[in-house]
């Protein structure tokens, strides 16, 4: 059940954004909310209550063509009122430079700083494997590939034939697609054959992201799911699988809660990465429908992620 959470009248009305209706006072904490199920809640009203905001990029601020309709003036608006936010994405594909130029192309302002991403989660990873001067095949683009430098791995051509210490499945991108997976499935097969266990890495798991237009793609964490598979036919006892680092899993969380203060609100468009990691590190969710996870039914499952909230849109 969705609940529809009645708001503060007047909030925001000299702000960025207009009201097209009047709004009840509010009766519901968001305690109350995750205990009885999602809250139908608006923009206006998540500013009113949070300190801090953690937003996801894709689906959320921007789909691959753009900004998505009220992006811009969301982030105005927080910078208006004062409220850090930081962008936590799973891209791995761009470094955060690359990343927020290209936000700013798209008309949002963000600062590099503000960019918190699982691709920053490669050198920790390297630094706690002793991975210095690993031999690595990298999946993804040439800032991929610098953030795996820069994690002190020794990035080497996609190869067949190659020997490799790690492989990190960053992007779809930056590379030739079947010719890498085909690469690196074969490179992996002959590891595991003679007895070597390549550390297998990825720092995004999405499985897929809107391109925008309507359209969809897939992304690394599909990538990892094809070669977990072709490897749990060749391993049945073994079945190797990639280690995950971004969203749902903590890091990025912990990172986020660690550079903003107060009480914090993710906003994400998907339930298994966004949603199910922000409630598992005690953080607030506001599952936003603009993305890939449609409205959700309650299952009733013991192991249900549930929202905090449910955002339409990001536009008032
Ligand atoms: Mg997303």
């Amino acid at each position: 059940m969705i609940l529809t959470v009645a708001t503060r009248s007047g909030q925001g009305q000299n702000s960025g954004f207009t009201r097209a209706r009047c709004y009840k006072p509010c009766a519901m904490s968001s305690a109350a909310a995750v205990t009885s199920g999602p809250v139908r809640i608006d923009v206006v009203d998540l500013c009113d209550r949070y300190d801090g905001f953690l937003l996801d990029a894709y689906g959320v601020l921007i789909d691959g063509h753009g900004a998505l309709p009220g992006a811009a003036e969301f982030l105005a608006e927080l910078a208006r009122r004062g409220r850090p936010y930081l962008i936590v994405t799973n891209d791995a594909s761009r470094r955060r430079e690359t990343n927020a130029a290209r936000l700013r192309g798209f008309g949002l302002d963000v600062a590099p700083e503000q960019i918190l991403s699982s691709g920053h989660l490669i050198a920790p990873y390297f630094a706690a494997h002793g991975l210095a001067g690993a031999r690595c095949f990298v999946l993804g683009t040439d800032d991929s590939r610098s953030l795996v430098a820069e994690a002190g791995g020794l990035v080497c051509d996609i190869d067949p034939a190659g020997v490799y210490d790690a492989v990190v499945a960053c992007d779809d991108a930056g590379f030739p697609f079947l010719e890498g997976l085909n690469a690196a499935l074969s490179a992996v097969f002959r590891a595991f054959d003679e007895g070597r266990a390549p550390h297998l890495v990825l720092p995004n798991p999405d499985l897929v992201y809107p391109a925008g237009g309507g359209n969809y793609g897939f992304t690394s964490g599909a990538i990892a799911l094809l070669l977990e598979d072709a490897l749990a036919r060749r391993y049945p006892d073994r079945r190797p699988v990639f280690t995950r680092l971004g969203k749902p899993y903590r890091p990025l969380f912990d990172e986020a809660a660690r550079r903003l203060s107060g009480k914090l609100v993710m906003i994400g468009d998907q339930l298994e990465t966004d949603i199910a990691g922000a409630r598992a590190a005690g953080i607030d969710a506001a599952l936003l429908l603009t993305g890939v996870t449609r409205r959700p039914e309650p299952s009733g499952a013991a192991d249900e992620v549930v929202p905090t909230y449910i955002l339409d849109r990001l536009a008032d």
